[in-house]
């Protein structure tokens, strides 16, 4: 392009004083003046200058404030321009819109940088003449200018052709070329890949601008520079920082758990998701975590403590991660960890041992030192088998294992334990059924007296007729229904079942006793008493003929209270007996503080006679002691009851006599008991 005399002039008169330059420019046909940015007025202008501006005289136009009805996008466009002018000479051709007489007039003005006397950039405009384009063509170059919208042609993978205001702004002057644009430079390779696949590209990107790191939308279009006819890219932007941070603020809060800033479920289900798309295989492992008795160390130490230690947990844990493994917390004291990337089952089993003891180490809030256990279940598979919530529940199965086998290990899923776990879930679905449809039923073992052979009590047992598996014992549903609280509603049932019988029985004249199982948690729990004490004033409550057997495991915790729960149970007209006598841990001596009327010797030490002969001698003197009757449960053969019969022990129960048996059948088994002795 062809320079304009004007600025030929000035280019050459940089040297001549200040002064001087404005006489020349007051000589020159052509429309020029100088514009002191910084003060948004006009230093000098010639006569041509001043009617293009429709000003009296130079004195009229530089008085005048030209800042007064500027709008921000045009004072940042000459800022840009002043530092463009300062550190890259720069020059641009820009067109102007004058409003002289209310009338719009276009006008391509040349734009250049002039340095005042007092060192400050201002900037020379020269108008070239007034345009005949077309509206259309005016208009577009006017938003170009205006708008906040970075756009920019780039030659393919060469320095930029055109950037507008706002790109300038963006990516500073200067001959840069697409590349750096972009802070990551795999999103540049990814544009660029993009742009040779389809011809553009699209995406949310971090940019280097002068401002520091921002967030921008670019869109990338490959085409033709109109002035070379070369190969080149459209690159448009828009600054999306604030939308892509309150996004991502939203998405961490979605995503996150707020106490330990791990991720929830929601999010760890996505991320699993993620990388099974990615359809290539990839060991896996799935580790389910639970601290060991969380709920004590809150209702010891408080929640402020329960926090801390699980903050504790996942810091600790997290410290020992690598970059694509993921913790999350599921709720309560659960988290879960998946690690990627898996060569062999010994590498997890060891990296699992290693995230334990990390973990499982004590935790100090303020001077309380508190000790925590971790229960861990894994499974490991392939991503691309196995769908999250299957994941997840093998290695919950897992992770019960753990619990089921005494807590603080660590456990790997089988498909065994996948198996037990179905049917334990399908019981427990039937269970919830059963309890509604009233499909229990108590089978009663006699226990007869060994010096008389009279049948004197019958233990209730109770059993579950099942829609399709028949007969279901109770060491098969008891336990779920002690998992699930469910025992204290069969429990009830139970003991109004038992009672019932005990009362007709009576009433029919039958001098049988009746012994009915109470299971931890429903001795534990607060509803028992005034369930018993309903029973206790059923009208013809046979009182002192009914035995409710409890197990050396419920005695443990505060024994005063134990005993005060007994001893009001006692008062109400029930028996306590105390089942499967010598495999707990119970402290003998405390026994006699308790009201025990019965002791069960279990069946484990009668199964072993005469080698146990020593524990049974012992235990018979104990209940003597403390004026128990002595029950030998689980007598199978008749060298038992000799040698039972042979060491005073009162009472025996076991298949030796009768197996349990329906209520119908129990009058016959009851008979033939009788007839036996009487042999
Ligand atoms: P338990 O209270 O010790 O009951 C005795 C168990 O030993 C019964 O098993 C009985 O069938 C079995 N048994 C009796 N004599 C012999 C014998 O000579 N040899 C062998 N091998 N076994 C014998 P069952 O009926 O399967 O009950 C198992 C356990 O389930 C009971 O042990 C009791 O702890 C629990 N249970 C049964 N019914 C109830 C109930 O209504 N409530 C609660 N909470 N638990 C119950
Ligand atoms: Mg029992
Ligand atoms: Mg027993």
């Amino acid at each position: 392009m062809s320079q304009s005399p004007a600025t030929q002039i000035v280019n050459e008169m940089i040297v001549v004083p200040q002064g001087d330059t404005f006489s020349l420019v007051r000589r020159l046909d052509a429309p020029v003046w100088l514009f002191d940015i910084d003060n948004a007025e006009i230093v000098c202008a010639n006569s041509a200058a001043c009617k293009l501006w429709k000003a009296v005289d130079e004195d009229d136009l530089r008085a005048r404030n030209l800042g007064a009805d500027m709008s921000d996008t045009v004072k940042n466009r000459l800022k840009q321009h002043q530092s463009d002018f300062i550190s890259d000479a720069a020059r641009f051709h820009e067109m102007w819109t004058f409003y002289p007489n209310g009338e719009p007039s276009n006008v391509m003005v040349i734009l250049s940088g002039f340095t005042l006397e007092d060192g400050r950039m201002a900037m020379l405009c020269e108008a070239i003449g007034v345009t005949d384009e077309q509206p259309e063509n005016i208009r577009s170059a006017e938003a170009l200018l205006y708008t906040d919208v970075m756009i920019a042609l780039f030659s393919t993978l060469g320095p930029a052709l055109y950037m507008n205001p706002a790109a300038r702004n963006t990516l500073g002057s200067g001959q840069r070329d697409l590349s750096a644009l972009f802070i990551n430079s795999a999103d540049y390779y990814a544009m660029v890949s993009r742009l040779d696949s389809a011809g553009e590209d699209r995406q949310v990107v971090e940019v280097m601008t002068p401002a520091g790191r921002r967030w921008y939308d670019v869109t990338a279009k490959t085409c033709t520079d109109a002035v070379t006819g070369q190969a080149a890219v459209l690159v448009t932007a828009i600054d999306v920082s604030e939308l892509k941070n309150a996004r991502d603020r939203a998405r961490f809060l979605a995503d996150r758990d707020q106490l330990t800033g791990c991720f929830n479920r929601s999010a760890l289900q996505s991320i699993y998701i993620e990388r099974q798309k990615k359809m290539r295989p990839e060991n896996c492992a799935v580790i389910y975590c639970d601290i060991d008795r969380f709920k004590q160390i809150n209702d010891q130490y408080g929640h402020e403590v329960g926090d801390t230690v699980l903050k504790q947990f996942a810091a600790r844990a997290r410290h020992n991660l690598r970059t694509n493994d993921v913790i999350a917390r599921l709720g309560g004291d659960e988290f879960v960890i998946m690690l990627t990337n898996i060569n062999s089952d010994d590498e997890i089993a060891q990296r699992a041992q290693q995230l334990r003891a990390a973990i499982a180490l004590p935790i100090m809030h303020d001077s309380t030192r508190i000790s925590v256990e971790v229960s861990m279940g894994i499974s490991i598979f392939d991503l691309q088998d196995l769908s999250f919530s299957k994941a997840m529940r093998q290695s919950d199965v897992a992770l019960y294992t753990s619990k089921q086998r005494g807590r603080d290990r660590i456990t790997f899923y089988t498909d065994e334990m996948g198996e037990a776990a179905t049917m334990r879930d399908m019981i427990e679905n039937d269970l919830k059924i059963a309890l509604k449809e009233d499909s229990f039923e108590l089978h009663y073992q006699p226990r007869v007296d060994v010096q008389t052979g009279t049948v004197v009590s019958a233990e209730g047992l109770v059993r579950w007729n099942h829609p399709r598996l028949g007969t279901v014992m109770p060491d098969q549903f008891i336990p779920i229904c002690e998992e699930t609280g469910m025992i204290e509603e069969l429990g009830r049932l139970v003991l109004k079942i038992g009672c019932a019988q005990a009362i007709a029985w009576h009433e029919a004249g039958l001098d049988i006793e009746v012994s009915l199982n109470l299971s931890p948690r429903q001795f534990a729990d607060d509803s028992l008493l005034p369930l018993l004490s309903d029973l206790s004033s059923t009208p013809g409550f046979p009182h002192g003929r009914i035995e409710l057997e409890i197990t050396e495991s419920m005695l443990t915790g505060d024994q005063d209270l134990i005993a005060e729960k007994l001893q009001l149970i006692d008062k109400m007209g029930f028996r306590i007996a105390l089942d499967d006598f010598g495999t707990g841990y119970s402290n003998l001596s405390h026994i006699s503080r308790f009201p025990l009327k019965c002791i069960k010797i279990d069946r484990s030490f009668i199964a072993r006679l005469p080698d146990s002969g020593p524990i049974v001698s012992l235990i018979l003197t104990l209940a003597r002691e403390v004026e128990a009757t002595v029950v030998a449960e689980g007598v199978e053969t008749a060298e038992h009851l000799a040698w039972l019969t042979k060491n005073g022990c009162e009472q025996i129960q076991g298949y030796y006599m009768s197996k349990p048996m329906p209520l119908k059948k129990f009058p016959s088994a009851v008979a033939k008991i009788h007839k036996n002795h009487r042999k």
